[in-house]
């Protein structure tokens, strides 16, 4: 019978020696990483998981570095007992939430990391945000490691960092199967994100608005109008009055299978936005069919 009691580890050992026993007796085991306070669309990962495997573990670990020195590190929004109740509700079996001790015993300095191929991060938020990927994709290989799961769930949501740890267990001969989950939006389209919280009442209202330009680009291709650049245009024309109150870091379109950059739209493109609100940067995207 299923033990319904969820387990909460902080250590390394007793999360690896929990999945690989469970993996002996027969079980197929999902993994959900996560940054912590939890919402709807971690929450669909979890859900994707519990459907498609026999146990779940969530992990909860804001990775520091992945973080810029001038970012939102000491910001973003930490609600373990809120998140342990959801993990609960939802029935996960385990949560991994390690110190950075446990993650970095050595500290950053000495620390062996994997370097993304550069055609992979000299754009979007990696052209932005120096290091970034070099932190994810080494923290989510070491997670990997720890908790050697038959599945992975993550988002389509982070497309730049799903396209990169796709890559990443490709090259490296990882043996976990990396699953992609779809974006979940508030019903006015915005797009779940711990960041949310972080948004001031104008901002709020605001941010709707990159999933309206993405959707309004997706609504041009679907029309057959195809030259990216004339879109763009029209986005600068009929978008004006909300680019005076955001920041846009960038709008661009990407072949989502090797990304290289697309002038005319084509099935499989990936079209991402990102744009600073207010204090609080998000990021969005769509894929053409
Ligand atoms: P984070 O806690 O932001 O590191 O996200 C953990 C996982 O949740 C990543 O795989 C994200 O892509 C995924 N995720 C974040 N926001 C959403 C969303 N709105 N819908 C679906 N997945 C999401």
């Amino acid at each position: 019978m299923k033990d319904t009691k969820i387990r909460i580890f902080e250590y390394k050992n007793q999360a690896r020696t929990f999945v690989n026993k469970l993996k002996t007796e027969g079980y197929l085991v999902g993994f959900v990483p996560t940054m912590g306070c939890l919402h709807k669309g971690h929450l669909s990962l979890i859900e994707a998981s519990k459907n498609q495997t026999d146990r779940t573990i969530v992990s909860i670990y804001v990775n520091p570095t992945q973080f810029g020195p001038n970012e939102d590190f000491d910001q973003y929004p930490r609600t373990f007992e809120q998140d342990l109740a959801q993990c609960e509700r939802l029935g996960v079996d385990a949560i991994f939430v390690p110190s950075d001790q446990e993650i970095y015993p050595q500290g950053k300095q000495s620390l062996f990391t994997i370097h993304p191929p550069e055609q992979y991060i000299d754009k979007m938020c990696g052209a932005c945000r120096p290091g970034h990927f070099e932190g994810v994709a080494t923290v989510v290989n070491k997670l990997l490691n720890i908790l050697p799961a038959d599945k992975v769930f993550m988002g389509q949501k982070d497309a730049q960092q799903l396209f990169i740890i796709k890559k990443m267990v490709e090259d490296l001969e990882l043996t976990t199967d990396i699953v992609s989950c779809p974006t979940l939006r508030e019903p006015d389209g915005l797009a779940y994100s711990s960041r949310n919280n972080n948004l001031d009442p104008f901002s709020r209202e605001i941010a709707p608005a990159l999933f309206q330009i993405l959707t309004f680009i997706k609504s041009e291709y679907l029309a057959g109008r195809t030259d990216f650049k004339i879109i763009l245009k029209k986005v600068d024309k009929d978008f004006v009055e909300i680019f005076k109150h955001i920041s846009l870091e960038y709008l661009v379109a990407y072949d989502y299978d090797n990304l290289h950059q697309v002038n005319i739209l084509k099935s499989n493109t990936l079209v991402a936005i990102a744009a600073k609100i207010g204090k609080v940067r998000l990021i969005d995207n769509v894929i053409l069919d």
